[in-house]
């Protein structure tokens, strides 16, 4: 292929060096799928510290929600910023945490009285959702899915089920945590097809654990995220989020929403389950809530909210040049970044779906707006996970100019900015696809 980016070799030297440095300073069980070293972003556009330019689809691992550095936003932190950095919003409080709050309570898709705890990340909202599912039902166990991804926390990978490195070694995890399969049709663990299944993967949590060992009455909780995410952008058909709202109906089960990738805008509507006309009793929120200052929210229904003063609080939740631009966030998205998305998104998956027609190893193209995953295959046939692929074409794709994440085991997905102009989606799909093309040539995969 003929590098979009002629000439550059990759990482540069300044890269080089902060490496060097990264490597020797950090955690090694940090990843780095590949050498990228960031300087400055304005939109969906990325500089390195050697002055290569990137598209970014990752956006932070779908945090940016409204590009880098949004004029907007950053103007809202500023004046934030010359008022006061800190005012420890769980004893204190102060305007823009209440305005966020009242914000998202009118937002949230639950049509009765909801209110707000603010936490500083996803697995945070997860642990205050166990906690307040255990709290208001005084029922202790809690049923997840295999493939979920909720946190690294003790509480919230007690529900995590995507990679074994997650867990290898950090047991004992929460007790009464029980796993079932998601609606992943495309790798259904029962080989059954949809719609002909009846989804008989959430009739196994009635005939198989209700029935067997898991008494209904004690389950506080299901968490479920409405598409997977980490576990590799798994969109479930369309019965499956509503018989799961009706399941929990049925035995009093609070059904929690884990809405922390898909939330704000993700997959063309504020909120992923509005696509499946689902109410969840709470939902778990933080990533692109404040276009990259560290937030996320755990709200839920009024009537379960029954815990007392001191029960759950934190720090640093609420902070409030976080609220600032999570308002400005919330604004721009509703001003048309949302409608961006799914049309956007629309545009993406028809090209992808072509492209599909063209390259055996697109075993499945999905997704819903600027959410999408394309699961690599090494044949149609076996669907053999293709994941060497996928790593090669993450870095290949880098050296071309364009930053993408892998997820699952072989999927890449593409999470641009919700405020992503036609013409980046246009020059991120024509590097994806040379870079795929030149891969299976090399790879003997064509
Ligand atoms: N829940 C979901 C669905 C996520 O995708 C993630 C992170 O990827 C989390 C929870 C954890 O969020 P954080 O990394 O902010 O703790």
């Amino acid at each position: 292929m003929t590098s979009s980016h002629p000439g550059r070799v990759l990482p540069g030297p300044k890269a080089q060096a902060y490496l060097q440095r990264d490597a020797a300073a950090f955690s090694p069980s940090y990843t780095r799928p590949y050498p990228f070293v960031m300087d400055h972003g304005r939109g969906s556009e990325v500089w390195d510290v050697d002055g290569h330019r990137y598209l970014d689809f990752t956006s932070g691992i779908a945090v940016t929600a409204t590009g880098h550095a949004h004029p907007e936003v950053v103007q809202a932190i500023k004046d934030q910023a010359d008022r006061f950095l800190h005012m420890a919003g769980a004893d204190f409080t102060y305007p823009a945490q209440i305005e966020l709050a009242q914000k998202l309570n009118e937002i949230v898709p639950i049509g009765e009285e909801t209110q707000v705890f603010l936490t500083n990340s996803g697995t945070e909202s997860v642990e205050a959702a166990i906690k307040l599912a255990r709290y208001a039902t005084g029922r202790s166990r809690l049923i997840a899915f295999i493939g979920a991804f909720h946190g690294r926390s003790l509480g919230s990978l007690s529900l995590t089920a995507s990679r074994p490195v997650q867990r290898e070694r950090f047991a004992p995890l929460l007790p009464g945590v029980s796993h079932v399969p998601y609606g992943y049709c495309y790798r259904c663990p029962y080989h059954l097809t949809y719609p002909d299944c009846d989804v008989y993967c959430l009739e196994f949590i009635e005939r198989q654990l209700f029935a067997k060992f898991v008494p209904a009455s004690e389950v506080a909780a299901i968490v479920v995220e409405p598409i997977q995410g980490e576990g590799g952008y798994v969109v479930p058909p369309p019965a499956w989020l509503p018989r799961l709202r009706a399941l929990c109906d049925r035995y009093d089960i609070l059904l929690v929403v884990d809405e922390v990738q898909t939330g704000f805008g993700r997959t063309g509507k504020m909120f992923a389950v509005e696509h499946w006309g689902v109410e969840p009793d709470i939902i778990c929120l933080a990533k692109g809530i404040a276009s990259g200052l560290p937030l996320g929210a755990m709200v839920g229904r009024k009537r379960l909210m029954t815990w007392p003063p001191g029960a759950h609080a934190n720090t640093y939740g609420g902070n409030p040049l976080a609220c600032a631009a999570s308002l400005a966030t919330i604004r721009l998205l509703q001003n048309g970044y949302v409608e961006n998305a799914a049309a956007q998104g629309e545009v993406m998956l028809a090209r992808l779906r072509e492209m599909q027609a063209l390259h055996p190893t697109m075993g499945d193209v999905r997704g819903k707006g600027l959410m999408i995953g394309v699961e690599l295959v090494r044949d149609r046939e076996s669907k053999e996970p293709a994941e060497a692929l996928r790593e090669a074409l993450l870095v290949r794709a880098f050296e071309h100019g364009l930053l993408l994440l892998g997820c699952g085991e072989s999927t890449v997905r593409f999470i641009p900015a919700l405020n992503v102009p036609p013409e980046f989606v246009d020059e991120a799909l024509t590097i994806f696809e040379r870079t795929l093309a030149d891969l299976e040539e090399e790879m003997g995969l064509a």
